[in-house]
């Protein structure tokens, strides 16, 4: 069977996306084809096609989507031909079709369209681990959250507030903001223009942060620490302005702060831990308690387009690639 992907064969800027023609292997046992509706486009796919996080190559990017099973290998119970699916963590996703593990493919309700679940996996599973484990907010609880007009920071502020956690919110333009508070935030700064330490304590005062969710790196993650109250918790998760340089747990020192640097993968390690996340975010979908919110789709060949979009700020919520575009 033929369809089409995006191939890379060496790493380096947009340009190095290739839209081409690949052939689709029969399912092996335990695996399932799916035809893809759409692909999620993360910032972690720019990290893959850049070289930062080393890769095998030629390579397929994209690791999220949802999409239709088509054919089943042996030994497959999870899923049937037919069945509505969404994913993350299945390589080569930017394709129109794809073979995965069928044990990663998550059942897709009939309420909820293949384009929204396709925005869902990877940033919100991603906020849930976040606000659910690397620090588990309550009421009572103060966060702040850069980039909340992205993909994965909108939906944290959403589920903090679920949470009942107050929040504090950075973005880059006034138009950012505005979505931002839009999905919950209490306070919002514009960090290309105001000092994130002197704005963060205006609103909400000194030390009084009790965990910072850092998407943005470098650029950010000095003044995370300096915001946070004593024994607060800095998730610096993503690198979008450039990867954290080394830290001295001395720097930790003063305010016997924690420092963890989390990822989805230790975050969904068994079925059931993935499952349950996707249930819960599922649910809140459903009671219209959580907003997906898809900020531009792009057909497949564009994909190059859409990078070039993410890595230059121009975008807010879930990019999403389709064969039709
Ligand atoms: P976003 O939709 O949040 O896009 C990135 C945003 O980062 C931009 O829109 C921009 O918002 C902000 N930004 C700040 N500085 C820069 C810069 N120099 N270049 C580009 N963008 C910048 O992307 P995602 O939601 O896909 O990812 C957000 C972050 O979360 C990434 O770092 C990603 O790697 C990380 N991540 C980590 C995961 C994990 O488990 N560890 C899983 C999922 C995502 P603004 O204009 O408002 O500044």
């Amino acid at each position: 069977m033929t369809a089409h992907a995006i191939r890379m064969t060496t790493t380096g800027g947009p340009e190095v996306l290739e839209y081409a023609a690949i052939d689709v292997p029969d399912p092996r046992p335990g695996e399932a084809v799916v035809e893809v509706y759409a692909s999620g486009v993360n910032f972690i796919d720019t990290y893959h096609r850049s070289g930062l996080y080393e890769v095998p190559l030629p390579f397929t990017p994209g690791s999220e989507g949802a999409g239709v099973v088509t054919a089943v290998g042996s030994d497959v119970n999870e899923v049937a031909v037919g069945d509505r699916v969404a994913w993350v963590g299945v390589a080569g996703s930017y394709a129109t079709r794809v073979v995965a593990n069928a044990g990663m493919l998550m059942n897709v309700p009939d309420d909820i369209e293949l384009g929204v679940a396709a925005a869902i996996p990877l940033q919100a599973m991603t906020a849930h681990y976040l606000i659910s484990d690397t620090y588990p907010l309550g009421p009572g609880d103060t966060c702040l959250v850069h980039a909340a007009a992205g993909g994965t920071g909108r939906l944290i502020v959403q589920m903090a507030k679920l949470r009942g956690a107050q929040v504090v919110a950075t973005a880059g333009s006034e138009e950012k903001l505005e979505i931002a508070r839009n999905g919950g935030a209490d306070h919002a700064i514009n960090y290309r223009e105001s000092n994130i330490v002197e704005a963060v304590e205006a609103a909400v005062g000194k030390d009084a942060i009790d965990a910072v969710y850092d998407g943005v790196g470098a650029a950010t993650f000095d003044a995370g620490l300096a915001v946070l109250r004593p024994r607060g918790v800095m998730a610096t998760f993503g690198n979008a302005s450039g990867a954290v340089p080394p830290v001295s747990p001395l720097a930790l020192m003063p305010k016997s702060l924690f420092l963890a640097r989390p990822s989805l993968f230790s975050h969904m390690l068994t079925a059931e831990e993935r499952v349950a996340r996707w249930n819960e975010i599922i649910s809140w979908v459903q009671a219209g308690e959580l907003e997906i919110r898809v900020g531009h789709t792009w057909s497949l060949a564009d994909a190059g387009v859409a990078h070039t979009a993410l890595e230059s700020r121009a975008t807010t919520g879930k990019l999403l690639l389709t064969e039709g575009g």
